[in-house]
């Protein structure tokens, strides 16, 4: 019998999504594809202090801007709702009664002060600083009056404290972790509200999660959760951690380093394909050495055998040169409708579909994000300017024949085909003499503001004939 697989996202909206994220995501979404499975987003916002404005609005519009879409979730019917733990509290209370009554937790009642002495002497002794359990042996008349009397308390998990646990994870195989390393895990705080832990453990059961899949700082969570499934005798789901994401000089990438925020790239001019594409290989490989995948090529290959332990490099040259390959194989209409906003934002004005699409045909092969754009196209837009080299090119007799020649006749040429432009040049050179590079560069700076670029009728096309007037007049000397 082959059980349905569910698996998925788990976000806690303290923070815009970063590429970490965008990864547990990507590979959630991916082996539910793969499978056929059910792939569900869960706001984890029951930690009220952390919560950022906007960051679940982000989240749903990253996701949906890079085609990861969910099957239940927020704004979804699903037989699991509601999405969002801060609307699942009561579930949480209930739970938890059942474990104080099945003596697998208890009221904790040491304040922040007491708590902090224990540290400190702890630390003095040089131990392993960890809440000492103190609690556990209050008698239950004691527990009664101090509850009755409404004293602040949050709830703990009793947790072994000695001999080890171990588990099988899908990437990382045997794990092994001695008991003592695990603190008494807060479940409710203070504030009534249920830690992650609890919230997590209960909602991945409720909602029949059959695989975690999830980041490696997760793994020494495993105890606890482990534990939970225990004593709520319950079927914990197989887990696969995945490895972490590193910086090329392999310090472990941080949220804060640079930016990681997954909107900051597409707004960098990242296409959201390349984003995905990219994203897919930190920590999985395909069973060839292919590197361009599309989501639905990925949807087929992606298997989660293949997801490496060792911590993935995240590459931004790398990035960059997947995300000019996606620019190389878009056709000429759909990188004009992504370049434009990136045109108009620099204020460059166009004047028609025909110089949109060969100012696109000119950077396609020149950028490889879309915030190059206004840069790689400000020849074409913005005043040129001369360096020494090129006034001595300008003020050359030839060069000046040649535009006084321009100045004169280009009232002539019929319109900017590359016939006619040619043609042109040919007969510029019978009335002027002057050919080849003493030709082509002098005009080539006055247009371009360079002697290499593109070809002149490219140029001259994306200008159109009054500019290209206007800059070869400007450098006719008296
Ligand atoms: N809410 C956790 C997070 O922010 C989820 C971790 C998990 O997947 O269990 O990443």
């Amino acid at each position: 019998m082959n059980e349905e697989i569910r698996v998925r996202f788990a976000p806690s909206p303290t923070g815009y999504l970063h590429v970490g994220s965008l990864r547990t995501a990507l590979y959630n979404y991916l082996y539910a594809r793969k499978t056929g499975g059910v792939f569900i987003l869960r706001i984890e916002d029951t930690d009220q202090t952390r919560y950022v404005d906007g960051a679940v609005e982000n989240l749903l519009r990253t996701l949906a801007a890079v085609g990861l879409d969910y099957d239940e979730g927020p704004q979804k019917n699903g037989d699991s709702q509601p999405y969002f733990q801060s609307e699942r509290t009561e579930i949480y209370r209930e739970y938890v009664d059942l474990l104080l009554e099945k003596g697998a937790a208890y009221p904790c009642f040491c304040t922040t002060d007491i708590l902090e002495t224990m540290r400190e002497q702890q630390k003095q002794n040089g131990e392993h600083p960890r809440y000492d359990g103190r609690c556990r042996n209050l008698t239950p008349t004691e527990v009664q009056t101090r509850l009755a009397s409404g004293e602040q308390h949050v709830i703990r998990l009793k947790v072994p404290s000695e001999g080890e646990i171990f588990f099988y994870d899908l990437v990382r195989e045997k794990v092994t972790f001695p008991w003592d390393m695990v603190d008494d895990q807060i479940l409710i705080k203070s504030d009534g509200f249920p830690t992650y832990h609890l919230a997590n453990v209960i909602d991945d059961h409720l909602m029949s999660i059959t695989h975690v899949i999830r980041g490696e700082e997760w793994l020494s969570s495993v105890p606890k959760h482990l534990l939970l499934y225990q004593y709520f005798d319950w079927k914990p789901p197989k887990m696969a951690h995945l490895p972490l994401l590193l910086n090329p000089d392999k310090s472990k990438l941080s949220k804060r380093q640079g930016d990681v925020a997954v909107e900051d790239f597409l707004l960098k001019g990242f296409l959201p394909e390349a984003l995905v594409n990219f994203v897919a290989l930190l920590g999985w490989h395909s069973s060839s050495d292919r590197e361009i995948y599309s989501l639905p090529e990925l949807e087929k290959e992606f298997s989660l055998k293949r997801i490496t332990k060792a911590g993935a490099v995240f590459d931004q040259e790398k990035l960059k040169w997947m995300n000019a390959q996606y620019i190389r194989q878009l056709t000429i209409t759909e990188l004009s409708e992504r370049a434009f906003p990136y045109l108009q934002q620099a204020g460059y004005q166009i004047s028609d579909k025909a110089v949109l699409a060969d100012i696109i045909a000119f950077v396609q092969d020149r950028i490889s994000t879309l915030a190059e754009i206004p840069e790689v196209t400000a020849p074409f837009f913005k005043t040129l300017e001369f360096g020494d080299d090129d006034h001595q090119m300008i003020s050359a007799e030839t060069s000046q024949k040649v535009y006084r020649f321009w100045k004169e006749n280009l009232v002539s040429v019929s319109d900017l085909s590359e016939n006619a432009i040619n043609e042109f040049l040919a007969t510029t050179t019978e009335a002027t003499g002057v050919r080849g590079k003493q030709l082509y560069f002098p005009l080539r700076l006055a247009l371009f503001g360079n002697t290499r670029g593109p070809e002149l009728p490219v140029i001259m096309r994306i200008l159109g004939k009054e500019k290209t007037l206007e800059r070869i007049c400007l450098l006719v000397e008296k």
